[in-house]
């Protein structure tokens, strides 16, 4: 599963926020995913409870998936649009032909952590 692997890549990513920073838990990963990945939100949190429980610093931790709307550029008429809700036609021409401008990115936008040892 495409998502797993995803997570393991993640995981990996937070362990090194967590080392650099001498941490030695997260609260939550928040992720932006863009539509245009194909990435299943549903997918990647199932997949978090199995991979969050290998590893100590991410134990018991939130998965955030932020959404991030799949836009494209029309190569006919140039009218930017949401690709998902038009079924991937440009709305103003019809045209199928586009360029996609946002939506293609998959990244971690923050490791939560809660102070509460202070
Ligand atoms: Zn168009």
């Amino acid at each position: 599963m495409h998502e797993l692997t995803l997570l393991f890549g993640v995981a990996e990513q937070v362990g090194r926020v967590v080392r650099e920073n001498d941490i030695d838990h997260v609260d939550a990963v928040v992720l932006e995913v863009g539509e245009a990945t194909m990435v299943v939100p549903e997918f990647l949190l199932d997949g978090y409870e199995v991979i969050s429980d290998e590893y100590d610093f991410l134990r018991g931790s939130e998965l955030i998936v932020n959404t991030v709307k799949a836009i494209g550029r029309c190569r006919n008429c140039g009218t930017e649009f949401a690709i998902v809700e038009n079924e991937g036609y440009c709305p103003r021409c019809r045209s199928f032909d586009k360029v996609v401008i946002d939506g293609t990115d998959f990244v971690i936008k923050e490791v939560r952590i809660l102070e509460d040892e202070s």
